[in-house]
């Protein structure tokens, strides 16, 4: 019975550098026809940062909406079931908010990109703002509930709603009331759509994540869900390395109005 050699090869060392030269060369190659590829199924997820750069005021602000507010005050079920009145409060200063702000160049970047591709381009947002449908995006999934829509707890119905709501508005449909809530997934409840989301992550073969702190579950999983398929390329533009920025591939840091539309052209070109 022959036993296989368990001695090592000595390479010298010039060799190992030159060959690591190639492989530099190589996946530099690798990269530039990577640029070039046309990516089939773009799933773009976004976060807070991305709304934050349109004046939107989020939960983590100083001196933002929230700051006078706690948590469990205005964003739990068990909230709404205590305090109506304060947590419609609450939505209807949140929804009033959406007229004072305006989609910028990221929001129009990825309206372009869902226009002008040639594939499957889909945003994923955790953001209930309607800064990417006015940016011109389409195909988006609001993971965790729109501002501008309300639901009927009686009915399930969901409706388009700019207006104030309150405990005496009736719901159109069945005309109960009170029976509105804010159309909002609130802490406590579950995500929507995550089942269209796992699928997504899984066909997908670009991923980019903008604006997201990676703190914020599901979503900080995301990345890591995509690269365990080791079908895609991860991209994350933040204004910082996020708590997850070592989950990807690639990372782009400054301001999603000045980054998005030059990755933007990138996929395209
Ligand atoms: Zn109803």
């Amino acid at each position: 019975m022959q036993t296989k050699s368990t001695e090592t090869t000595h390479i010298p060392l010039v060799i190992t550098h030159q060959r690591s030269r190639l492989a530099l060369a190589e996946y530099r190659l690798c990269q530039k026809e990577r640029r070039l590829a046309r990516y089939k199924n773009i799933v773009v997820l976004t976060g807070a940062g991305i709304s934050a750069e349109s004046g939107v005021s989020t939960f983590r602000d100083a001196g933002g909406l929230w700051e006078k507010h706690r948590i469990e005050d205005v964003a739990t079920p068990e909230a709404f079931a205590r305090n109506p009145d304060l947590v419609q409060d609450f939505y209807n200063q949140r929804r009033a908010q959406l007229f004072s702000v305006e989609p910028h160049s990221a929001h129009t970047a990825l309206g372009k990109l869902e226009e002008l591709h040639d594939g499957n381009v889909t945003i994923v947002t955790q953001n209930v703002d309607n800064l990417h449908e006015r940016g011109g995006s389409k195909n988006i999934i609001h993971m965790h509930g729109e501002l501008a829509k309300v639901r009927c707890t009686q009915c399930s119905s969901v409706f388009e709603w700019l207006d104030d709501c309150t405990q005496e508005t009736v719901c159109p449909t069945c005309g109960s009331a009170p029976a509105l809530r804010p159309h909002i997934v609130w802490f406590g409840e579950m995500p929507f759509d995550m089942d269209r989301i796992e699928n997504l992550l899984y066909e997908c073969d670009l991923f980019v994540s903008v604006g997201t702190s990676g703190n914020v579950y599901p979503a900080a999983g995301f990345v890591s869900a995509v690269r365990s398929y080791g079908k895609a390329h991860t991209i994350e533009v933040n204004l910082e390395p996020s708590e997850g920025a070592t989950y990807f591939a690639e990372t782009r840091h400054g301001l999603a109005g000045e980054l998005l539309p030059g990755l933007v052209n990138e996929i395209l070109d």
